[in-house]
């Protein structure tokens, strides 16, 4: 049977991004080696990151003055990179949810952290707003999806200070202005690639206004010198970001993902919202076009885990919600087609016709 893919992270890749990569694993240009087994500074890999650094810069309309670097560790590691690297005194940070709260928890260690606005009060169901960004604090720290509530923030804003946004769950699923931005990261294994790889993009006038001592390989500074190349960086993901850089450029860029990413999340939002089984968990200006978090109202609650085996059953995988909002989460990243929205939607309705 078919499978609709709707895990929340690793999750759909581009069908198209994974056979490349099966074939660059067999062998690589023709070279009759595989991409596991070369140098990472052979001429070939050294043009696969070329090229992986280009689309990225091109598809996201990245300005001059930007730098653009693959590293390992995964976004966790960013949450102390940052203010190993950019927390003088203080620093200012959205608390948005648990991603939010691991990037807060690792600053602290760093200096003093100015939590400037907070949804905890209801289970992080909507976005704090009417905050005001102090100016007194180095930077101000943002995640712009938040993968485990479904919130996200989708537009750019205006602050102050320099703005850092952990984009690990909705990079390259809109346009962004990437210039109201000091530094944009995230874990490539949402919407870009497989696990492996985490994408950094920085403004170098932020850098060097610490004082403490930075572990080389801790120092942003280090893998802006060696072009990410300071350490083995991890090629096979970087190739497989490649590729589905490849894939969004041949649709027609992210203005025409963000098109396809608002036609799916509208037709399961709208489903939810009409039906008397279903009830979504986010305050609708809030709610994420790439993690669609549900549950069931009364009086079928007692049918949550039923829905989930029927829907199982009808091919849909990882809709579980996270434990700590229960009910369902689908997640409708970049690769997934329409028709897989469809499915679930099909699979809804006659779930809840089943029941009436
Ligand atoms: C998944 C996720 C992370 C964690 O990423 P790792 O690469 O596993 O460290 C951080 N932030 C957000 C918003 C995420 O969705």
């Amino acid at each position: 049977m078919k499978k609709h893919n709707f895990n929340a992270g690793p999750s759909i890749l581009p069908r198209i991004a994974i056979e490349n990569t099966a074939k660059a694993v067999l062998d690589l240009n023709g070279i009759g080696m595989s991409l596991l087994e070369i140098s990472h500074r052979s001429k070939d890999f050294e043009a696969v990151l070329d090229e992986t650094v280009l689309l990225f810069k091109e598809q996201l309309n990245v300005p001059e003055n930007y730098k653009v670097l693959f590293l390992g560790g995964g976004a966790s590691m960013q949450f102390c990179m940052i203010p190993f690297n950019l927390l003088n005194k203080k620093a200012g940070y959205l608390d948005t949810g648990v991603w939010a709260n691991k990037a807060i928890k690792e600053a602290k260690g760093f200096g003093e952290v100015n939590v400037v606005g907070s949804s905890a009060d209801k289970n992080y169901s909507y976005l704090p707003k009417g905050y005001q960004i102090p100016t007194d604090i180095d930077y101000f720290h943002i995640t712009t999806n938040n993968t485990i509530y479904g919130t996200e923030l989708k537009e750019d804003i205006n602050c102050p200070v320099p703005l850092i946004a952990d984009m690990s769950s909705d990079i390259f699923s809109r346009p962004v202005d990437v210039s109201k931005y000091a530094m944009i990261y995230g874990g490539a294994q949402k919407n870009l690639g497989p696990a492996g790889v985490t994408f950094v993009l920085l403004r170098e006038d932020i850098l060097g206004k610490v004082d403490r001592k930075i572990p080389t390989m801790l120092d942003y500074r280090t893998h802006i010198k060696e072009g990410s190349m300071f350490n083995t960086p991890p090629c096979f993901a970087i190739y497989t970001v490649r590729e589905t850089l490849k894939w969004i450029k041949s649709l027609g860029g992210v203005k025409k993902v963000e098109e396809m990413n608002k036609a799916k999340a509208k037709l399961l939002y709208d489903t939810i919202d009409n039906s008397n089984m279903f009830v979504g968990t986010v305050a609708k200006e809030d709610r994420s076009l790439m993690n669609i978090c549900f549950v069931m109202k009364e009086p079928y609650k007692a049918l949550e885990e039923e829905f989930q085996k029927y829907a199982q059953l009808n091919g849909m995988v990882g809709i579980k919600g996270h434990r700590s909002v229960g009910g369902y989460r689908a997640s409708t990243y970049n690769a997934l087609p329409i028709e897989s929205v469809q499915a679930l939607v099909e699979c809804m309705n006659a779930f809840e016709k089943l029941k009436a």
